[in-house]
C-alpha cells in the first residue's frame, strides 16, 4: 500500500535504495517509497528507545549512555524526528511529545542568545 495516498494497487517496482532494500512507485500518486527500509548503522529498536526516552525527559547525556549511543547520534535523531513530525503534523504520543520538549529547548536557546523575536515563531505545543 502506498504510505502516501494509500492506493493498495497499481504499485509497481522501482530499483533499490541506498541501502538495498527494494523501492517501489505509486502510479496513483507517481511517489516512491521503501516498505521496509533496512536501517543503515544503528539499528531502529534502539533508535526508537532514545526518542521514547527523550520524549520522557530523561537527560540526553544520560539517556545516551544507557543506550550505548553517542549524545550527538542521539539529537541527530530527534532532530529528525522533530523535524518529520513538525513537517507531517503527526499527532501521535511519541511525536507530539518530541515536538514539545525539542521545540521547548530551542525555544529556551534562541531567548538566551537574545532572539526572543524567533523564538516565539516556534509553535509551542500544549502539553
Ligand atoms: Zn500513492
Amino acid at each position: 500500500m502506498c504510505p502516501h495516498c494509500q492506493a493498495a494497487d497499481r504499485q509497481v517496482k522501482a530499483g533499490r535504495s541506498r541501502a538495498g532494500s527494494q523501492r517501489f512507485r505509486c502510479e496513483s500518486c507517481r511517489r516512491t517509497y521503501t516498505p521496509e527500509p533496512k536501517s543503515r548503522g544503528y539499528d531502529g529498536q534502539k533508535k526508537l528507545a532514545a526518542l521514547e526516552l527523550y520524549a520522557h525527559y530523561y537527560r540526553v547525556r544520560y539517556a545516551a549512555r544507557l543506550l550505548k549511543v553517542n549524545p550527538q547520534t542521539l539529537l541527530n535523531w530527534v532532530d529528525a524526528a522533530y523535524e518529520q513530525a513538525r513537517a507531517s503534523g503527526a499527532t501521535d504520543d511519541l511525536a507530539a511529545r518530541i515536538v514539545a520538549r525539542r521545540g521547548m529547548e530551542l525555544r529556551n536557546r534562541l531567548y538566551r542568545l537574545g532572539f526572543g523575536q524567533q523564538a516565539e515563531a516556534i509553535p509551542a505545543p500544549e502539553r
